[in-house]
This record gives structure tokens, sequence and C-alpha cells, in this order.
């Protein structure tokens, strides 16, 4: 116990101080759906911390299970009555446990793999060339836009593809864009999983790289990315010289503008339900930009989960769950995509490429019809364009 030092934890001891032990945080939280125990409820992780900071607790496995079984979605921040951001107690929790060397195997194990090889796969520029992975495209040296794609656009081949949809639409928009060849892991899985050594490593590598090319603007299409680079790297490194915008935020403007124009084709409608990406919707309060897109298409018919915007319910992939708990992930995901096959919709699109895979691996594993889409696919595919 005292081998942790908790100067995280004391940072935030406030909150666990507030919190009434009422558990209304237990109502939306995906875990608590799929596991009983109180020890993994939010409230549990707040009594758990608490106990450890006054050095009444006791670190034991399940307790280090119970911190990273959680996808960090922020429901219970929205649903906590006394105001607490449960999930900044969380990080600051993890963060300790990390810097005592305390975290699960399978959590160093993941950093260690983002450390060596700059990426959450492993790979390298090489196993891009084989995969096929690398766009064949030219890019601007000196362009205002630059795409930062991610681990996942970059190593993945499904998330791949939507990155190399959008940037096919950005060449036929004529919009001038480039990216960075020597691109490393933005850091949002080190940030998520309590190494801020490495998540400051990555940032000060990217923003230099960025300012490198003098791009004013950098375009994600992925929300880890999106939020590690709009609110985590300024509280690192300060200020940055360039705006940071999700792709749908972008694509939203050119909307406005009349630079990007859905024809009608004749088609029938296609029913969508559109899941809000926690990092996207909750963290970042993007909410209005993909639903713009997708109204804007007149091939879909948008339609809403019952719990949406704020309340959406996460897909499970997010936190770093996949890493400790794979099964538990799709468990979470299988639980969302059931509500589409409930309301006979077939399609459920997405703005991320986490959710895009976790949910794509749940279909599989439970065999499940509902098709799975990226708004960039979905976008980069629509006939009228
Ligand atoms: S962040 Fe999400 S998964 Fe974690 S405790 Fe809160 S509601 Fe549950
Ligand atoms: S809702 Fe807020 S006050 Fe109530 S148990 Fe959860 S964290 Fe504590």
């Amino acid at each position: 116990m005292s081998e942790v030092s908790f100067k995280n934890l004391i940072k935030v001891k406030e909150s666990l101080d507030t919190c009434f032990k009422c558990s209304l945080c237990k109502g939306n939280c995906p875990v608590s759906e799929q596991i009983f125990w109180a020890t993994f409820s939010p409230r549990g992780k707040m009594l758990i911390l608490r106990s450890l900071l006054r050095g009444q607790g006791t670190l034991t496995d399940r307790v280090r299970d119970s911190l990273y079984t959680c996808t960090l979605c922020g429901n219970c921040d929205n649903t906590c009555i006394a105001g607490i951001s449960v999930t900044d107690v969380l990080a600051a929790g993890r963060r300790d446990l990390y810097e005592a060397r305390k975290a699960p195997e399978s959590v160093n194990s993941l950093i260690s793999t983002i450390k060596e090889s700059g990426n959450v796969f492993d790979l390298t520029k090489e196993d891009m060339d084989i995969l096929g992975l690398n766009p064949r495209m030219k890019f601007s040296e000196n362009a205002d836009l630059l795409f930062f794609k991610g681990c996942y656009a970059t190593y993945h081949s499904i998330p791949n593809e939507s990155t190399m949809r959008s940037f096919n639409l950005l060449k036929t928009l004529n919009v001038d864009f480039t990216i960075l060849e020597a691109e490393e892991c933005c850091g949002s899985p080190a940030y998520l999983l309590g190494d801020m050594d490495t998540t400051k490593r990555f940032c000060e590598y990217n923003v230099s790289k960025i300012e490198e090319t003098g791009a004013s603007r950098v375009v994600t299409a992925c929300p880890g990315c999106y939020r590690v680079l709009k609110q985590v790297y300024p509280q690192l490194v300060g200020t940055l010289n360039f705006e940071v915008i999700h792709i749908t935020e972008l694509l939203a403007e050119y909307i406005d503008e009349d630079r990007l124009v859905f024809k009608k084709t004749g088609n029938d409608k296609l029913d969508v339900l559109y899941h809000d990406p926690c990092e996207l919707g909750r963290h970042c309060g993007v909410y209005d930009a993909p639903r713009k897109i997708l109204e804007s298409i007149p091939e879909i018919h948008l339609e809403e989960f019952d719990k949406n915007r704020d309340e959406a319910k996460c897909c499970g992939g997010g936190g770093g769950l996949t890493i400790s708990n794979p099964n538990l992930a799709n468990q979470i995901a299988q639980l969302r995509l059931q509500e589409a096959e409930e309301k006979n919709i077939p399609t459920v699109v997405t703005a991320c490429p986490a959710c895009q895979l976790n949910f794509s691996a749940s279909k599989d594993k439970y065999n499940m019809k509902v098709k799975i889409l990226d708004i960039n696919q979905l976008v980069g595919s629509v006939k009228g364009l």
C-alpha cells in the first residue's frame, strides 16, 4: 500500500469526500449492466479509491481489475447527483497505479508495445506497405489542413478504408491537405491507461511535427485522437498553434458552405441509427455535426437510439477495456446493437474507429445481422455526390 504514492488521487480528494454513496451513477454504466458486483460499479470504484487514499484499503487484484474494468465512457459523470467527475477520479487512480507499477499486466504490455513501435498494433511502415494500407495519392507539402490519421486508420484495414474514403472525398472537393509521413500514436491509449509520461512524449513529438508543416488546422477521424489533441495536448505543452477539428465538423462546415452537396439519386432510403462515440460526444460535445451530415444525405433516414447524445450508451471499446476484458467489451457492444435489431433498423453508423471495430467484433461473435458503418465509409459510398 505504502508503495503507491496516490499523488494524483490526492488532487481529486474533494470529489472522493463529496460522494454521497447514492449509486445513481450506476444507472447508465455499461459495466454495471453486465457485472453485478458492487465493487465494479462506479460507486464501488469511488469507495475503493477513497479507502485506498485514506490508507484503509488493500490493493488486491480485484481492486486493480475494478479500476481497469471501465470504458471511461463518462456516463457516470453525466448522472452523478453531486456533479462529481467520476472519470477524473478513475483516471487519477489509474495514474497512481500505473506509476507505482501496479497496473494489470495487460495494461503494461500494451503500453510497452506503444512505446516501442509508436502504435497500438506493433506494426511498422513496411507492414503497411505489405498490407496495402498506405494511401496511393500525393499530398501537398505546405497545405493549411493536416489530416492526422491515428493508429487505427493507419494500421487496421477496416478504419483504413474509411479514412481512404475521406481522403478521396476531400480530393473530390478540391481540398488541399497533407498528412504526417512520420506520425506516431496520438497518446490517447497511454492517457486512458494512466501513463502520462508516454502521453507527453507522443504529444511533444506530434506537435513539433505538425508545427513543422505550418498547418493551421488539424483534422482527424478518430475521436480518441481528437480528444487528446484538442483537450490534453494544451494541458501538456500549452496553447497549440493549430486548431483541432473532427472530420464530421469539417464536413458539416462544407455542407453549410454548399461545398458538399448530396444530390437525390432516387434510391430507396436506408434507415440508420447513429451511435454517439463517448470520446466525441460526452467528452467533446460533438453531437450535431454527424447528424447534420446524415440528415443531408437524401438516401438516409436517421433514427435515434433510445439513449442518445449525452446519454448515449458506450460501445464497450473505450478506456482500454478491449485489452483488459475483451469479452466484456463485446458483451457491452452486443447490448447496444441489440436495440438496432429490436427496432428493425439494418445499419448502425458511428464516427469512431474504436466503436466500429468493437461493434464489428461483437456482431461477428454473436452472429448479429446489423451492419456497422463508419460515417466516412457511408459518405464516401454515397452515389449522389
Ligand atoms: S466511466 Fe462508464 S464504464 Fe466507467 S464507471 Fe463510469 S459509467 Fe461505468
Ligand atoms: S452518483 Fe455521484 S454521489 Fe452518487 S455514488 Fe455516484 S459518484 Fe457518488
